[in-house]
């Protein structure tokens, strides 16, 4: 097992991935008094509309301030527009706690300097209310790296760990609630006490970071958060992801290990809910083993989703596209993956759809934009996106994550028999 640099096909080219301001759709419903106001065109606006859907009964907690063609005339005339909005915003919704300004690519907005607009901010209209800039950007970015630049925002705003206070574990990354109960049980009864999640639920409730913190990333796009976090004093613990029953025993025993947790112990509190996993996976076996997959690079998670599948459930891996393979991110899954397997870093468009017709895989996972066109041509498809916003980490959620593969194939036989 374990893939080494020579299978990797690095590729520049034509993309087709979203940008990453879809984290917003995630990210609101996570820190739940936080507001993302983006500074963007029309186009930003429609995305984050259609992509998180429009609140009717509710009060939304994203926007779009529209800087258009107009506000070419002059910066000085944007910066006073986006603090009238910004004003008026913070006046009509007094539940707002953290404001994220969040920048977009069009050439209006790259010209001004967000950072500097939410420090002027914080000193004149946001009393009480902490404003964070980060970029979501679909220049250089692929969607789930959004995340990683909120994040990455949020770290300089972390209080400093108390010295003294005893060693504490900071899992980072996004994650479901559901999901993140389920963990901090997990965890809490290997005896790691003090477990922060990171983002918080509550934006007074930030976790402290210091030399004594201990991280585990939920999620493999964070390594600029990880940096960050580092800079601060923490220390990171390699492990893989927690997707899959072994995924998420590989990723708890990490933990332990760095906490010193007696291996008794460790299968006392985390066996039954494997075999429970095991169990719910087996449903899926004998529908996914033997179908090929490829994956084309988008939300950053596909090598974790390949080693699960592989692995727990026999599927065949025809490519592996990534759009940044971070070695030192990933080292511990390129080790579980079968000795061989390609990889592909980056993404020229036309030559890789050239690859995956060859390879006549059962199911495609890729974006919204290739979906529809290979459905057309008769090829299962899973949208990569929907990996995200899916609780799909930890035990519980291994049967439901396999599922979400096997849907679109048993979808697929069904149209084949219905066919005239
Ligand atoms: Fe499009 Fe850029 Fe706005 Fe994303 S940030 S919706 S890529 S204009």
């Amino acid at each position: 097992m374990g893939c080494d640099d020579s299978t990797v096909l690095r590729e520049r080219g034509q993309r087709e991935v979203f940008c990453g301001l879809a984290p917003i759709v995630w990210l609101h419903r996570k820190i739940q008094d936080a507001f993302f106001l983006v500074v963007g065109s029309r186009t930003c606006a429609h995305l984050i509309q259609s992509a998180a859907g429009v609140m009717i009964f509710a009060e939304p907690r994203f926007a779009t301030a529209i800087i258009e063609e107009r506000d070419l005339a002059g910066r000085a005339d944007v910066n006073a527009e986006l603090d009238r909005i910004v004003t008026r915003l913070l006046e009509r919704r007094p539940d707002i706690k953290m404001l994220f300004l969040v920048g977009s690519c069009p050439s209006e907005v790259i010209k001004l300097d967000l950072d500097l607009a939410a420090d002027r901010l914080m000193r004149t209209v946001g009393t009480g209310v902490r404003i964070v800039h980060f970029s979501g950007s679909g220049l250089e970015t692929t969607f789930s790296q959004g995340e990683d630049a909120c994040l990455t925002a949020l770290v300089p705003h972390l209080p400093a760990a108390e010295a003294g206070a005893g060693r504490s574990l900071l899992v980072v990354g996004s994650l479901a609630e559901v999901v993140e109960g389920q963990l901090q049980r997990l965890l809490e009864g290997l005896g790691i006490e003090r477990v922060r999640f990171f983002p918080p639920r509550s934006s007074d409730d930030l976790p402290p970071v210091g030399p004594d913190t201990v991280v585990l990333l939920a999620h493999p796009f964070l390594a600029t958060t990880a940096r960050a976090l580092e800079a601060r004093g923490a220390t990171r613990v390699s492990a893989p992801f927690p997707l899959g029953a072994e995924g998420t025993t590989l990723w708890l025993k990490a933990a332990a290990d760095a906490f010193g947790v007696a291996p008794e112990r460790f299968e006392a509190v985390t066996a039954p809910a494997a075999a429970r996993a095991k169990m719910a996976l087996d449903r899926y076996r004998e529908e996914l083993s033997g179908k090929k997959i490829f994956f084309f690079p988008d939300s950053q998670i596909e090598i974790p989703l390949a080693r699960f599948l592989s692995r727990e459930l026999g599927m065949e891996l025809a490519e592996v596209g990534t759009p940044y393979l971070n070695r030192q991110m990933i080292a511990p899954e390129l080790a579980l993956l079968p000795s061989g397997t390609r990889l592909s870093e980056g993404q020229d468009l036309e030559r890789q759809l050239d690859r995956c017709r060859a390879d006549r895989p059962d199911l495609v996972v890729c974006g919204l934009g290739l979906a529809n066109p290979f459905e057309a041509e008769g090829i299962a498809t899973k949208w990569s996106i929907e990996l995200l916003f899916t609780p799909i980490q930890g035990y519980d959620q291994a049967g439901d994550l396999a599922e979400l593969f096997a849907r679109p194939l048993l979808r697929r036989s069904r149209l084949v028999e219905l066919a005239p």
